[in-house]
């Protein structure tokens, strides 16, 4: 389901949970993104004064406090004072989780939702809600030209981006960061989600938190969005754009549980091999193997199809205990954090028999 914003009312009496902070000067940003980070007070909105005041642009980042490469952006573009053309509105939500010793080691904070999960009804059931709903509420008065949602992948990963619709729009958004598209319909409650009905949204995967090359490629795609003239309509990738269509997710069943390790951990459980990480985007077929499976694959991994059936008999085999793709596929946002695939998903992957342009 789209989600209007204008169709949602704002609790009564509901505290302003955003900090703002205007045109913050390098003086006052501290000296890494690191001492930035520690210079918000929480849930920050950072309003950078463009050029030309009359059009706005937006950009949401550090939803998941573990992916620093949004933040360190912003605070490069603070730091070298490059100038906008337009106004940007910078909206950093989960600065109390990235701040949690020693940094950006935290999702969230414990006991609290994925705030990336919260773009969707009843938002008045938590402070992530609340949260979710007043970033909603920003943007429906700031009326940007377009959003985009900058984040990084758990696991080493290239850049990518994800979107719920393929246009020339979208596709532009995307072609700032990288040349390659996650299409999907998925309905998780994310934040690009709201693109249908309200602005055009993108979320970009910069790469693995941990990779070093993320932060540059957040960067220049940053400089990108907030100096262009046009955002919406050119390719800006001199690379041949690739595009995967809604890829489905690799989940644990209820009840079993995930390792990481080069031999079968436990019963009733996935072990994945602690390199799996490395197949992000590549080619995976019937002969390489991904991890050990302990029982029935169908007992201990689920991976459901756009209408909700049950399709991991179709896509993944066990022999001998050895977990391996039945066809060739293309895996990505392969995690190799536990928690992260005990709560959302293993990875995603698409059958690479589909058109991929
Ligand atoms: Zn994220």
């Amino acid at each position: 389901m789209a989600i209007n914003p204008a169709h949602i009312p704002l609790p009564t009496g509901a505290a302003k949970r955003f900090h703002y902070w205007e045109n913050p000067t390098p003086a006052e940003i501290g000296a890494t993104s690191a001492e930035f980070l520690q210079l918000l007070p929480g849930p920050t909105h950072i309003y950078i004064a463009g050029k030309n005041p009359r059009r706005a642009r937006a950009i949401v980042t550090l939803s998941h406090g573990n992916e620093p490469s949004g933040l360190q952006a912003i605070f490069e573009v603070l730091k070298r004072q490059i100038a906008p053309l337009v106004d940007i509105h910078c909206f950093i939500p989960s600065v109390d989780a990235a701040k949690q010793a020693p940094g950006f080691i935290y999702r969230t904070l414990p006991h609290h939702r994925d705030f990336n999960r919260c773009f969707k009804p009843p938002f008045d059931s938590d402070e992530q809600g609340l949260l979710a709903l007043e970033l909603l509420q920003s943007l429906q008065a700031i009326a940007p030209e377009c959003l985009i949602d900058i984040h990084n992948t758990s696991g080493s990963s290239p850049p990518f981006g994800v979107t719920s619709f393929m246009d020339d729009r979208h596709n532009a958004l995307v072609t700032l960061f990288t040349h390659r598209t996650i299409v999907t319909d998925l309905q998780l409650g994310s934040l690009m989600e709201i693109s249908e009905s309200f602005l055009p949204t993108v979320t970009i995967e910069c790469g693995g938190a941990l990779d070093t090359e993320s932060a540059n490629v957040a960067f220049e795609g940053l400089q990108r969005y907030i100096t262009l003239d046009n955002v919406l309509s050119g390719g800006y990738s001199d690379l041949l754009l690739e595009f995967f269509h809604n890829p489905m997710r690799m989940e644990l069943q209820e009840g079993s549980d995930i390792a990481f390790g080069d031999h079968c951990l436990f019963e009733g459980g996935v072990t994945l091999l602690p390199d799996v990480e490395n197949h992000n985007f590549g080619t995976v077929d019937a002969s390489c193997q991904l991890g050990f499976v302990s029982g029935e694959l169908a007992a201990v991994l689920s991976a459901k199809d756009a209408q909700g059936n049950e399709r991991i008999g179709d896509y993944f085999e066990v022999r001998d205990g050895a977990l391996f793709p039945a066809c060739l596929l293309k895996l990505f946002m392969v995690t190799n954090n536990p928690e992260i695939a005990r709560k959302d998903c293993l990875f995603y992957f698409v059958a690479d028999d589909l058109p991929t342009s």
